[in-house]
């Protein structure tokens, strides 16, 4: 058997159920955006790692370092963002082919500091080897109030489910990148923003019962969420917020706009269930407090309901797993 044969999230249930025997208690182990740890602090240790690859994650054609120094440790912030925690230390390990230029790490480290400084977080250590293609991998820290972090488990039937901001634009971003499509645009995929104020927000509200950050695409996240709070869910398909940019990529290339929301991934935005009486609420409290936009796509139904999306001409249909997962080819 080969790891493309049964992809990413069955790789790492796999490895988690065959060979992750904890010694020690954890407050959250695999399975989430961030493991949760205890601390001797009043805060819980919120832990996540993420690595890119150079022609897997990012191109060096058509990523400036800059970029990709941003965007490495902005995925991890938003893993961050999705528990409702604050980030803290960050430890960068890069691998470089031998012959990089120092200018070029300069501007990665550049990119890094950026975001670095926006969102406070400081690097206190890392790794440095040779490699035959550029790898950046960061493990970050972060804390979060034991009353406040949020999980993908927690959804129940009749929540309402939301996104922040609008998705599919860095999805895209990248079609205009990989097509060198003749239009402006790519900013959400080379340097996207993690909504670490609005998950604040949002883990502080009882009425907020799920949440998981957009890395993979909005489908591969909700089924994320029903997997783990073992409930079903309805997608209205035409309520997905897509940008302007989104629908003149989808255009171009003939493409179903909301195709890049649904199966693209990369957003880093936050989807979140939020209990039906609380809506108008926790709409009002991040929109006035963060000027970020709160859209909802669908609702959480039973356990025996399977996940469904309602298409443009009010269609059920079922709601595909497909977003991005490694090894599994032609996506
Ligand atoms: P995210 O997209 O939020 O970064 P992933 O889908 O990458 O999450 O990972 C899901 C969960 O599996 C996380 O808890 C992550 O820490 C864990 N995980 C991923 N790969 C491994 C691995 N090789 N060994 C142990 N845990 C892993
Ligand atoms: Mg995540």
């Amino acid at each position: 058997m080969l790891v493309k044969d049964i992809g990413e999230f069955n790789l790492i249930k796999r490895l988690s159920n065959n060979f992750v025997k904890l010694k020690r208690p954890v407050i959250v182990g695999i399975g989430d955006d961030c493991a949760v740890l205890n601390s001797s602090g009043s805060r819980l240790q919120l832990v996540t790692t993420d690595m890119l690859v150079e022609d897997v994650h990012f191109r060096l054609s058509t990523a400036s370092p800059f970029q990709i120094g941003w965007k490495s440790l902005a995925a991890n912030i938003s893993d961050i963002a999705a528990m409702g925690g604050e980030p803290t230390y960050a430890f960068v390990s890069i691998g470089l082919p031998k012959n990089t230029g120092v200018d070029f790490v300069d501007d990665v480290y550049l990119g890094m500091k950026a975001i670095a400084d926006k969102y406070s977080v400081d690097v206190v250590g890392g790794d440095t080897v040779s490699s035959p293609q550029v790898i950046i991998n960061i493990a970050l820290l972060g804390e979060v109030e034991p009353e406040n972090y949020k999980l993908r488990s927690g959804a129940k039937e009749g929540d309402y489910i939301f996104v922040t901001g609008d998705v599919g634009g860095s999805s895209a971003g990248l079609e205009i990148l990989e097509k060198k499509l003749p239009i402006k645009g790519t900013d959400k995929h080379l340097m996207p923003i993690p909504r670490v104020k609005e998950g604040r927000l949002l883990a502080q509200s009882r009425y907020v019962t799920s949440m998981i950050d957009i890395s993979d695409g909005v489908s591969s996240e909700i089924h994320h969420i029903c997997e783990q709070s073992n409930t079903g869910a309805k997608i209205i398909m035409k309520d997905i917020p897509l940008s302007e940019n989104t629908y003149k990529v989808a255009k171009l290339t003939g493409k179903n706009p909301y195709d890049f929301a649904l199966y693209g991934g990369e957003d880093y935005e936050l989807l979140f269930t939020c209990r039906p009486d609380a809506t108008s609420y926790v709409k009002e409290l991040v929109e006035k407090n963060c000027e970020t936009s709160l859209t909802c796509i669908g609702y959480i139904t039973a356990s025996c309901q399977s996940l469904t999306i309602e298409d443009e001409n009010g269609v059920s249909l079922p709601l595909k797993p497909s977003g991005y997962n490694h090894f599994v080819e032609n996506q």
